[in-house]
């Protein structure tokens, strides 16, 4: 791949070449749907606002697409990949690239590893192509454990975008909404074809743009706010003080000035913090 060189981008040959050459078979269990549209890395590194210097968290680099634009813009990137197949094809890729230096490879798996000795202190970015079966708890988890990684953009499926993003009186608000308000806020910047994939994902894929709170507007601890919003919406058709009832008294939601007929999908974030904080 000697155009790899002076391109810095991967083009759907060059990756049906990697797959060949290497003998992989893209794992649909590993959510394994690489970018092969190098205008697709382009503009993700640019409505991420990368510039040389940032710090970067790249979850499941694949074979290299995005991590190439990450690291050709000067980032400093950490690529996190769980596949130890891919570990040749991505260090072949860097190094033909001439990025190697600008990437530490982590074998392992985002969910589990020891993240506090990665990453240490001070800020990042997180960008990637995160693997869609597990976006949810990936954003969430991290969002909880991991208060450095402050700026996100992230491709995930649109309906997971749709669903993180939405507020109170959309069909998708939901449990993973609340729950990444007490963190956050989350918004879908764009869609993205399937045509750019290989191979392509059977669902449509959305660019999810989402920035940590730089102050916690909810004082009540998270796992308070997560027993109450998990109660209300386990049982979304019911009236807040039934399935509320047990946490909270009719009396409590009263005083915040939240009906207690109401149900779990009419309450706004700001409203179950006040729950929370009472
Ligand atoms: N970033 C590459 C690209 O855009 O072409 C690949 C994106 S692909 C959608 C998701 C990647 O995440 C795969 O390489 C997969 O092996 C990796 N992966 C899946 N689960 C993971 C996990 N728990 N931790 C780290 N990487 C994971």
């Amino acid at each position: 791949m000697p155009e790899l060189a002076t391109t810095k981008r991967l083009t759907r040959p060059m990756i049906v070449e990697l797959i060949e050459r290497h003998g992989l078979a893209p794992s649909r269990a590993l959510g394994q749907n690489f970018l092969c549209e190098p205008g697709t890395v382009d503009k993700i590194v640019r409505l991420a606002g990368v510039a040389a210097g940032d710090r970067v968290i790249e979850i499941g680099p694949g074979l290299g697409s995005l991590t190439l634009g990450l690291a050709d813009s000067g980032a400093d990137v950490i690529a996190i990949e769980a596949d130890r197949y891919l570990m040749r094809p991505l260090t072949e890729v860097l190094e033909t690239a001439g990025l190697r230096d600008r990437v530490k490879v982590v074998h392992a798996d985002a969910l589990e590893m020891d993240w506090g000795s990665l990453v240490g202190p001070g800020t990042w970015k997180v960008i990637a192509n995160l693997p869609y079966n597990v976006s949810t708890p990936l954003i969430l988890d991290l969002l909880r454990d991991q208060p450095t990684l402050v700026d996100w953009l992230v491709m995930v499926q649109q309906e997971t975008g749709e669903r993180l993003a939405a507020g109170s009186g959309s069909r998708t608000y939901g449990i993973p909404s609340v729950l990444l308000s007490y963190w956050a806020t989350a918004r879908v910047i764009d869609t993205v074809p399937n045509s750019v994939f290989l191979p392509r994902p059977r669902v449509g894929s959305a660019l999810l743009r989402i920035t940590r709170h730089a102050d916690a507007p909810i004082g009540a601890s998270f796992d308070r706010f997560a027993t109450l919003v998990r109660a209300g919406f386990g049982q979304r058709r019911k009236m807040l003080r039934r399935s509320l009832a047990g946490l909270l008294t009719i009396e409590q939601i009263e005083r915040t000035g939240i009906d207690p007929t109401a149900r779990a999908e009419s309450l706004t974030p700001a409203q179950w913090g006040a729950l929370a904080n009472l």
